[in-house]
């Protein structure tokens, strides 16, 4: 199941959840009750992936200098691929985690 980042727009807390499918999500901060908005970060599961889909979002010019393709998370399943060499689509059974 995937995590997903939400982050207040108050107070910047940001709050991790699993999520299946198509729940939501919270919709108000735990901390303050302001109103949270899902982070596009990829899906936490994907940070195992050191560099290839990496939170800390690298340069492109960084990941080309380790060999590696950047994919962005087209919220159907699928990734484009944004830079680098590889697929310019690959569904998520074919990430290599
Ligand atoms: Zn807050």
């Amino acid at each position: 199941m995937p995590l997903f980042d939400f982050q207040c727009n108050q107070c910047d807390t940001v709050i991790e959840v699993l999520l299946s499918g198509d729940q939501p999500g919270p919709s108000t901060c735990d901390s303050c009750g302001g109103e949270v908005r899902r982070l596009l970060s990829s899906p936490a599961a994907l940070k195992r992936m050191d560099g290839f889909f990496h939170k800390d979002n690298p340069s492109d010019a960084q990941l080309a200098s380790k060999g590696l393709a950047k994919y962005v998370n087209r919220g159907d399943g699928t990734y484009e691929k944004a830079s680098g060499s590889g697929p310019s689509i690959m569904s998520r059974d074919q990430l290599p985690l």
